[in-house]
């Protein structure tokens, strides 16, 4: 059995919006999973780990509710290696792939289109690419699709639909019966909303959204291209689906979605994608940035946005991962102000517009490193320290 420690928390952020801070300043993690949250009188002699963070804040691994991989730690969009281990040092332990729709020469048949999808979804449950727990294979709707490939899909462990307007299938009803399909064999739907992306996809209206109710309304502030705020409205107030805010979209739309959430009290509702790798680029420290916009523009408090990238999207996709709760996966971020920062630790940095220092990430209970080599460096550097046995 291996354990860790985690103690001197300064602050313990839960990952749950409606209750965002959990009791106690100390964590201790058995064979990869939350044992204990306890004040610091757990023994250090519990461990063979000991990690002092110095007073500095935990929170939950980050989830990137959006991302466009192919095969490995490798994006042919933008030529470029070892994005996703880029992005763990910006604290994102899972990622959630919202469609391959980068893979060259991607086959647009339904035999293709399934075959894309059980290979990555496969590939990524055997492979870790970066260290990030990444759900790959989310099947790209094409024309001609059936039932049976649903079904078909399903029982070779298939459980993610990409953002409908990726692929052929462009009609509201004709997705909107394929969706209604996806969840009869209990798959999960994302939905491009906005202006085109590429060339070949297409413009989608609130209106499409609501015909064909995926699970998430992906960047209700445009992948790029946002669409009229009256539609942000509209998803808002007519439906009751997540709706995603990313990096490579549009701030002001971003502000927009985000107030009326909040002042809805639908902040649940609230996930936190980055969009990348796409045409904007890779940008390892988006989930962060998002946050750091939210918290200081958007009248979203630090706790809350830290669970917009962390336990909604959990709750979404039905992870256990994302909330510090016994149980839970031990995929944990320190995070701490960045040195110079106004802000005295990391939510004050947030709410100040800084994007916090990650001082160390754990993935299943094991340190993945120690000080992000993409951060600022923190006020306060996480101390390890062996137990001898
Ligand atoms: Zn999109």
């Amino acid at each position: 059995m291996s354990s860790l420690l985690l103690r001197n928390i300064g602050c313990l952020i839960s990952g749950k919006v409606d209750k965002p801070y959990c009791e106690g300043d100390a964590v201790l993690i058995k064979d990869g999973l939350i044992a204990v949250i306890g004040g610091n009188s757990l023994a250090e002699s519990d461990a063979d780990l000991v990690v002092d963070v110095q007073g500095a804040t935990v929170a939950p691994g980050l989830i990137d509710s959006h991302v466009h991989p192919v095969l490995g730690d490798y994006t042919p969009r933008q030529k470029m290696l070892d994005f996703m281990e880029s992005s763990l040092h910006g604290g994102v332990t899972t990622m959630i792939s919202a469609g391959e729709p980068h893979t060259p020469g991607r086959p647009k048949d339904p035999a293709g289109t399934k075959a894309l999808a059980i290979l990555c979804h496969k590939s990524s449950r055997n492979y870790r690419p970066g260290g990030v727990k990444l759900h790959g294979g989310a099947l790209i709707l094409e024309k001609g699709l059936k039932e049976e490939d649903f079904a078909e899909l399903a029982g070779e462990g298939v459980w993610l639909v990409g953002e409908v307007g990726l692929g052929s299938v462009k009609d509201p009803e004709e997705a909107a019966q394929m969706v209604r399909w996806a969840h009869k064999y209990g798959m999960k739907v994302m939905m491009h909303t906005g202006g085109t992306s590429l060339p070949g996809s297409s413009v989608v209206t609130a209106g499409d959204v609501l015909t064909v109710q995926p699970d998430v309304a992906s960047h209700v502030n445009g992948g790029p291209t946002a669409p009229p705020l009256q539609e942000i409205e509209r998803l808002v107030t007519e439906a009751q689906m997540a709706l995603e805010i990313v990096h490579c979209g549009n701030p002001k739309a971003a502000d927009y979605a985000a107030r009326l959430l909040k002042e809805k009290g639908e902040l649940h509702r609230l996930v936190i994608g980055n969009d990348a790798p796409s045409g904007t680029g890779v940008i390892p420290l988006g989930i962060l940035r998002v946050m750091a916009q939210l918290s200081s523009m958007s009248g979203i408090s630090g706790a809350e946005v830290v669970a917009a990238a962390s336990g909604n999207t959990a709750a979404l996709y039905g992870l256990n991962t994302g909330v510090v709760e016994v149980g839970r996966e031990a995929d944990l971020v320190v995070l701490d102000a960045p040195m110079g920062s106004v802000g005295e630790d990391a939510l004050k940095a947030l709410e100040a517009g800084d994007v916090p220092a990650v001082g160390m990430v754990l993935v299943d209970g094991k340190v993945m490193f120690n000080i992000s080599r993409n951060t600022p460096p923190p006020k306060r550097k996480p101390v390890l320290k062996e137990m001898k046995k």
